[in-house]
């Protein structure tokens, strides 16, 4: 596989070069002021991303699914009940981790290619009366569908109920590159790696914890020690880590918040929306369709495409590795096979995208695809060259 090349998988995503010179970085002492001086604006960073002021971060040498680990086993206590919705690969490893932590998981199934279903959260909270309840959680971005689920709705419902349970949202593929609100959206614990809309190499788990979060570490029962909040805020009070830190990493992500800063959020959100929308428009031009089943689930940061019958996702994904160099995603799960999936996040321009897509084109016309050589990238040109940020900065305000 070629490294010239960038890759189309979500996550891990392309690196910048800057972010690959800034872990490039000797060791220090982590218990000297150098690493406080280090690590203090990371932390602080992580809450500006996340939209939290009131809520804390925290961040690990783990990875995404550290982070899910730390959420569940510091919040909560054997035999809880939790409120999960599985429409994915990703929520169905969540939900997995839960009933092997000995949670009591009430799991609400809907359809691969749905988001979360509002309904059967309203239905199942509002007939909890005696509040067992303890934790909703939501896969913000379902990576395995190209899948948005809308968290303000979630926090609508569960207000709605009047219910106490802590909000436990996974966005490991939206946060950094699609709007992620935590104090409006009341979530409390936000959960996030390294290698997605963050640049970096995996290797850090990132969250924000909301006061309802910290409280619930202290009398939340399931065993925990490497991922302890109560020992990782401790330490953090005075800028230090209660193990070694991953400080070249911790480095990068200070270099990553900065550069997301620079470009202004807003305007990231709304380039992961142009060219995710660039994506959409070369799949309706091929003529086939996205696994997300209707455009306000549309994910602006993957897609997954459904193959025609008779084609073969996997082999799709093969055979652009093994000819052309290029990494898409394969399907996971139930939908194995039957999709392949772009990732458009990260650093990606329109003019990785348009390659991108050249790259799939060739690859369905090898394989014999019914499409016609050309629309897709025709279609994502077109598009992208009459659309400008500022157009896409105008639906980002009125979403
Ligand atoms: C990638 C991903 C994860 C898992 O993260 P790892 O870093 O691979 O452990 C969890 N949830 C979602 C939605 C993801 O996209």
């Amino acid at each position: 596989m070629s490294t010239q090349n960038p890759v189309f998988i979500p996550g891990p995503t392309n690196m910048p070069d800057e972010l690959r010179r800034a872990i490039d970085y000797a060791t220090i002492d982590h218990r000297s002021s150098n690493f406080v001086e280090m690590f203090m604006p990371a932390l602080s960073g992580v809450k500006r991303i996340l939209k939290t002021e009131t809520g804390e971060s925290l961040i690990f040498p783990s990875t995404g699914t550290g982070a899910w680990e730390a959420a569940i086993t510091n919040t909560l206590s054997p035999g809880d009940k939790v409120l999960i919705g599985r429409w994915g690969m990703f929520s169905h490893r969540w939900i997995d981790m839960c009933q092997r932590h000995g949670l009591k998981v009430i799991v609400v199934e809907a359809p691969w290619g749905q988001g979360v279903p509002l309904d059967a959260y309203s239905s199942a909270l509002k007939g909890d009366k005696d509040h067992d309840i303890k934790a909703v959680m939501v896969t913000h971005n379902e990576t395995a569908t190209g899948v948005k689920s809308d968290i303000a709705s979630v926090r609508k419902v569960l207000d709605a109920a009047n219910h106490p349970a802590m909000l436990l949202v996974d966005g490991v593929s939206s946060i950094a590159s699609m709007d992620f609100r935590m104090d409006e959206w009341g979530v409390d614990v936000a959960i996030a790696g390294s290698q997605k809309g963050f640049m970096l190499p995996a290797g850090l788990a990132i969250l924000g914890v909301s006061q309802k979060a910290i409280a619930a570490m202290e009398t939340a029962q399931l065993p925990r020690t490497f991922f302890d909040f109560r020992d990782m805020l401790k330490a953090n009070a005075n800028g230090g880590f209660p193990y070694t830190p991953p400080l070249q990493l911790i480095r990068g992500l200070n270099h990553a918040i900065a550069m997301l800063e620079d470009e202004g959020l807003d305007n990231v959100f709304a380039r992961h929306h142009r060219l995710a929308q660039g994506v959409r428009e070369a799949v309706s031009a091929w003529g086939l369709t996205l696994c997300a089943q209707s455009p306000d689930l549309y994910s602006d940061t993957v897609s997954a495409i459904v193959v025609p019958k008779g084609f073969d996702g996997t082999g799709f994904v093969t055979h652009a590795a093994d000819k052309y160099g290029v990494a898409f995603g394969v399907g996971l799960g139930e939908v194995a096979g039957k999709v392949f999936r772009i990732g458009h996040l990260g650093m990606l321009t329109d003019v990785m995208v348009c390659a991108g897509l050249s790259a799939a084109e060739m690859t369905m016309l090898d394989l014999n695809f019914p499409i016609k050589a050309g629309s897709g990238v025709a279609a994502a040109q077109e598009y992208f060259r009459n659309n400008d940020v500022t157009a896409n900065l105008a639906h980002q305000a009125a979403a």
